[in-house]
């Protein structure tokens, strides 16, 4: 046994609930594997952040990372996936920079907005369209209800041939989450940034899949995109060649020096993904863990949650309380029980439990056992 984990089985490390939204609670065994391995990664008296990217040795802890993935999500063979930098916001830029046609043809791709992350999705690819290269078109917004369903497909204005439908499938800020890809022709783009791996998706609905990883994946510092290989090939000539899909494609994610301790860390956690039963066994546990928190929050009227129930989040929970006045106090004792990073995000206000995989069933019940008493002692 090495220093590290004698240190660790003397004395259980101090860890508190921890619903922060990102960057995110990560699994404790996890963290204790890399503490293990930091020093002297595999006998080689190193650490993975000393290694050069080219080595054999971090290649293969790049690959084992990307194998593990494939096998959680079941990716076919026909689609990339790519270790990048930039997070999911520069994804915004590449993907119409990649996808969209600009030359004498002007494409066109579709935008669904169901919250804040869609809503910059799509201003951040309209900035491209002001300049001329490729249209863009928002085919439904749920804006003018606060965002707290989505739009009913029967009023989604569509375009005639569409080169990309892109949604965000989990809404961190909002709360509301698509767990149904939606049914359209054009190759389906989905931000999955705070959902990817908490269920099983069929990837072979999507064009393309894309996650910053520091709300299920990882370390923030590496945004994941998962891409079919006929989709790549064609970004505009104003495409940064780091932000080229096949570029990235054809040089393994390494064109420049990659996150690669973020890489390696990511696939600790796939690792363990894998030995907790995979996406099958998660799905199951996210569900009781939501299913439990839902139910406290309905059922009393102290607290509220008003996102339509068939779009809750499983992922992300915003609530608030009846008495707003009452916020300051809720989140000063909740820190005192050790439940931490309660706080809404300023949009939206009030309280949200981000309840990640990494964050157990046991964190949700000490929550909603804290959220019980809180609401009997002041009612
Ligand atoms: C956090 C988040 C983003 C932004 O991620 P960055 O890595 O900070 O760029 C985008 N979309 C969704 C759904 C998110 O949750």
């Amino acid at each position: 046994m090495t220093d590290a984990q004698t240190l660790n089985t003397n004395q259980k490390p101090h860890r508190l609930h921890n619903f922060c939204a990102g960057p995110a609670s990560l699994p404790t065994e996890v963290l204790l594997k890399a503490q293990a391995e930091m020093l002297d990664w595999h006998g080689k008296g190193v650490s993975v952040m000393e290694m050069s990217h080219r080595s054999k040795d971090y290649v293969e802890v790049a690959q084992q990372a990307e194998q593990s993935l494939r096998r959680l999500m079941d990716i076919p063979d026909n689609y990339k996936v790519l270790f990048l930098q930039g997070g999911a916001t520069l994804q915004f830029s590449a993907i119409p920079l990649n996808l969209l046609d600009d030359g004498q043809q002007q494409g066109v791709a579709d935008y669904l907005t169901t919250g804040a992350w869609s809503t910059k999705a799509i201003k951040e690819a309209k900035r491209y369209a002001d300049l001329g290269l490729g249209q863009i078109n928002e085919v439904a917004t749920s804006k003018a209800g606060n965002f707290i369903t989505v739009p009913p497909v029967s009023e989604w204005q569509m375009s005639e041939s569409a080169q990309y439908f892109h949604y965000c499938a989990n809404e961190t800020i909002h709360g509301v989450q698509m767990f149904e890809p939606p049914q359209v022709d054009a190759p389906l783009i989905a931000d999955m940034s705070s959902c990817i791996l908490s269920e099983p998706v069929d990837v072979s609905k999507f064009g393309l899949i894309y996650a910053g990883a520091q709300k299920n994946i990882g370390p923030a510092g590496l945004v994941i995109v998962i891409v079919r290989d006929d989709l790549i090939g064609k970004a505009s000539a104003w495409c940064p060649s780091l932000l080229d899909y096949a570029n990235q494609a054809n040089k393994d994610s390494m064109l420049n020096t990659p996150a690669t301790y973020s890489w390696y860390l990511a696939g600790l956690v796939f690792e363990w993904l894998e030995a907790q039963g995979g996406l099958e066994a998660m799905a199951k546990l996210n569900r009781q863990k939501a299913e439990l928190l839902y139910k406290t929050i309905d059922s009393t009227d102290f607290y509220h949650n008003n996102v339509d129930p068939q779009y809750r989040s499983i992922m992300n929970v915003p609530f608030t309380l009846k008495d707003a006045s009452l916020d300051a106090q809720f989140l000063a004792e909740a820190e005192q029980a050790g439940l931490l990073n309660l706080k809404g995000h300023r949009d939206v206000g009030g309280m949200r439990a981000s309840i990640y995989n990494a964050v157990s069933l046991e964190s949700v019940q000490a929550l909603c056992d804290f959220m019980s008493e809180f609401a009997h002692n002041n009612s």
